[in-house]
């Protein structure tokens, strides 16, 4: 949830290019992957920077987000470029009366045909936890994170209690910053209908999904920057774990009765350990 006065739309723009180039930094976007998209329970102007508007045809009828924005990454563009240059990138959707049509408004930059493949899974979590918290603000990432999805195709980690366990054992604020673990999905077509209902489930529970062989999905009714964090939380758990697995499995991790402690003095809430 944000206060107003609600930040402007360039800054909003700012912090996705910041996320986006973030991501690269850790690895979590090779080429033209991941996407992002942020939703805008307030009432925006995106002419200005963005001129061009034509309908499109929503993946999922959201009628009661009508009037609502979304900031969306294009088809087939690099994340880390965005800073450089929103226009060429970012489209902005504005949801149409109904709910089944949405006006992207585009740059004169642009340098996509469609918005990202993925927004039928954005536009579903999006919905489910507008629903369900009343937020007037959301982001979502999907990226590809090098040692998460490493783990991922490894048989023993594909379960979310494992998987939490062993990628959030490696430093204290672990658990602290991520105290409902880290979902787990087998692997689905990516952007099937499958995989987008199972990441609406998931993402009730999670601030993060691992879809195995494939990436994550993360969210934050905070900024997006805070959304990247979270990316970058579990993927450092999982590069120590990766690093252990290389090394014979030589490092003992946290103990289970040690982030108790942790989690006790911090006041925690956790069933994973
Ligand atoms: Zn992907």
């Amino acid at each position: 949830m944000i206060e107003p006065p609600y930040p402007v739309l360039e800054e909003l723009i700012g912090y996705v290019g910041e996320a986006g180039h973030r991501l690269a930094e850790i690895d979590a976007s090779e080429g033209a992957a991941g996407n992002i998209s942020v939703y805008l329970g307030w009432d925006i102007n995106p002419a200005s920077s963005f001129p061009h508007s034509e309908e499109i045809v929503l993946p999922t009828i959201v009628e009661e987000l009508e009037g609502k924005s979304f900031i969306v990454t294009g088809s087939g563009r690099r994340l880390r470029e965005i800073h450089q240059n929103p226009g060429a990138n970012l489209g902005i959707v504005t949801i149409n009366e109904g709910g089944r049509t949405g006006t992207l408004f585009t740059s004169s930059q642009r340098l996509f045909q469609r918005v990202t493949s993925e927004f039928n899974s954005h536009l579903a979590v999006h919905r489910d936890q507008i629903a369900r918290s009343g937020t007037n603000f959301h982001a979502l990432i999907h990226a590809q994170p090098l040692h998460l999805v490493y783990l991922s195709h490894i048989p023993r980690y594909q379960d979310t209690g494992y998987f939490s366990r062993h990628t959030l054992r490696w430093q204290p604020e672990s658990i602290v910053n991520l105290p409902e673990g880290i979902a787990f999905l087998p692997f689905m077509l990516p952007g099937s209908d499958d995989l987008m209902a199972a990441t609406v489930c998931a993402m009730r529970d999670h601030k993060i999904v691992v879809w195995a062989k494939h990436g994550v999905m993360a969210r934050s009714g905070a900024s997006v920057k805070k959304a990247c964090d979270v990316i970058e939380y579990a993927e450092t758990g999982a590069r120590y774990e990766y690093l252990n697995l290389t090394n014979h499995g030589l490092a003992e991790g946290l103990e289970a009765a040690e982030i108790r402690m942790i989690c006790a003095a911090f006041g925690i809430q956790q069933t994973i350990f």
